[in-house]
């Protein structure tokens, strides 16, 4: 790592706090994750940029401050299990992972998978902490049962509807956080709390996210 890019990711996280982020362990997991480890190199200069950047064609890296957000929302101690539904480039995954006692993450596309899987394994040798994630390759919507319950989920792709599968995996008091909509509709990202037999709705903002694919989708 160059001075350049930490400087730049001083920045990037001050530009966090200034937008309302005021979660210190999320801020300083931001400051510590290297993020140009998990940005395709033609985007590298960009990586400390407040914006998504593109990976694949239903992919793309999630911007700084909705990652920020998710994670601020998810209301996190560092004694929870969690689980991501995509993972994309792995960025997400390593901030998460750095503010949880555990994480599953979940990725559809197999190329995806092995790429974030490199990339985790960069991002443990320079900044260390992302020991404790495991990647599963398949569909999301379903969860992944072995590791249920969990206390935190995060989607980082948009869905028409909270997946069933999800919200039965969330633990008593869990949370989760998800953006619904459709490719054309207005998205908004919202938190639900499992509160007994009950979902509490929080609307979080407007945002734009790939979809969440199905399983019969082609990728
Ligand atoms: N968190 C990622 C963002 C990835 S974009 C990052 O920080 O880089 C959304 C990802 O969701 C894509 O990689 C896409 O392949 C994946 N995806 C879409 N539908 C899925 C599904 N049903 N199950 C698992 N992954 C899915």
């Amino acid at each position: 790592m160059t001075n350049g890019e930490a400087v730049r990711r001083t920045r990037m996280v001050q530009g966090l706090a200034a937008r309302g982020i005021r979660d210190e362990r999320v801020l300083d997991a931001m400051q510590r994750i290297p993020r140009h480890l998990f940005v395709p190199p033609a985007h590298r200069d960009e990586a400390y940029l407040d914006t998504a950047l593109p990976l694949a064609t239903s992919a793309t890296v999630s911007q700084p401050y909705i990652v920020a957000l998710m994670m601020e929302s998810l209301l996190l101690t560092g004694a929870e299990c969690g689980l991501e539904i995509g993972t994309g480039s792995g960025y997400g995954a390593a901030v998460f992972a750095a503010l949880v006692h555990e994480l599953v993450t979940i990725e559809m596309d197999p190329v995806l998978a092995d790429t974030a899987t490199t990339n985790l394994e960069s991002c443990e040798a320079a900044a260390g902490g992302c020991d404790n994630i495991r990647i599963v390759t398949g569909d999301g919507a379903l969860g992944y049962p072995p590791g249920a319950p969990y206390d935190a989920i995060s989607v980082t792709a948009a869905a028409r509807e909270v997946p069933h599968a999800l919200s039965d995996q969330l633990a008593e008091g869990g949370r989760l956080v998800i953006p619904l909509g459709g490719r054309r509709r207005a998205q908004q990202l919202i938190r639900i709390v499992k509160v007994g037999a009950r979902l509490r709705r929080d609307d979080l903002a407007a945002v734009r996210f790939v979809p969440l694919r199905r399983s019969s989708d082609t990728v």
